[in-house]
């Protein structure tokens, strides 16, 4: 039977070519399951045109289906894949309206001889084009919080965006919830072993918190020897319900509304 919850996820690369063979499945099974929006964040230029091919498909206007929205970015875990004229190509998308959003960029100091500098300076370069078109952001950001939040309070983004599968610590959270960020958890909190991230689920204002998959990466709890999907949110919000003293329902909407707000949908 199908689910009556409203759930987003905020964060799903659904043109992945993992997806490939069961991609109209897996919409299906989310939208079954409550998941009615998906967002699906761009990592490289090469990938931008199949993602924006899939956010405009005509199923897309079937009632079974999830609605799917674009953003555009390039991801600092491809730095080989990007290429300085990359820049100007997101700039005209941008132009042309074809994003929600400027994601997904970041700090990824987790990656073994990473070139921080050469991170710091395209990412510098994609938060001064969502400035300039005023657009949230989609941050990636692995070993690399405090560098992050020095930048962005020197850059002062009007928007703010959502801080993906959030990795920092309580400090590090209050002071993007005070920037204008909301803070992504995903598949990570259904890990008992994780216990200062599901401290934070548990304790953060219900406003602050969006649901994510990140699929197919980062499975779940239980389902770690298969690629992740969409309609996984649905058990993200089942470990968010018990890790606080709030109704399921509750958790699902206030989520959904966040996430909308922060990319400016109507319902937010
Ligand atoms: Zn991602």
């Amino acid at each position: 039977m199908e689910s009556d919850l409203d759930l987003f996820d905020s964060h799903c690369h659904l043109d992945f070519d993992a997806f490939d063979g069961w991609r109209d499945q897996a919409m299906r099974n989310a939208r079954s399951a409550g998941i009615r929006q998906i967002l699906l964040p761009g990592v490289t230029a090469q990938h931008w045109p199949r993602l924006l091919q899939l956010c405009q498909r005509p199923s897309q206007t079937v009632a079974n289906y999830p609605l799917l929205y674009p953003a555009l970015g390039l991801h600092p875990c491809f730095m080989t894949e990007h290429r300085p004229e990359h820049l100007g190509l997101l700039q005209q998308r941008l132009v042309a309206g074809e994003a929600l959003a400027v994601g997904e960029i970041g700090l990824d100091f987790f990656i073994p001889d990473c070139d921080a500098q050469a991170q710091q300076q395209l990412l510098e370069q994609q938060l001064l084009l969502a400035r300039q078109f005023d657009l949230p952001v989609l941050l990636h950001v692995r070993k690399a919080h405090d560098q992050m939040l020095k930048t962005l309070r020197r850059l002062k983004l009007r928007r703010g965006g959502i801080v993906h599968a959030f990795s920092g610590s309580e400090q590090q959270a209050h002071i993007y919830i005070d920037l204008g960020f909301r803070l992504g958890f995903g598949g990570v909190i259904s890990y008992e072993r994780a216990t200062r991230l599901r401290h934070l689920v548990a304790t953060l204002p219900l406003e602050s918190l969006v649901l994510e998959t990140d699929s197919p990466d980062m499975p779940l709890s239980g389902w770690r020897d298969e690629p992740n999907r969409p309609e996984r949110v649905a058990d993200v919000l089942g470990v968010v319900a018990q890790l606080r003293a709030e109704p399921a329902r509750q958790i699902a909407r206030q989520t959904t509304n966040n996430a909308c707000a922060v990319l400016g949908l109507a319902g937010g």
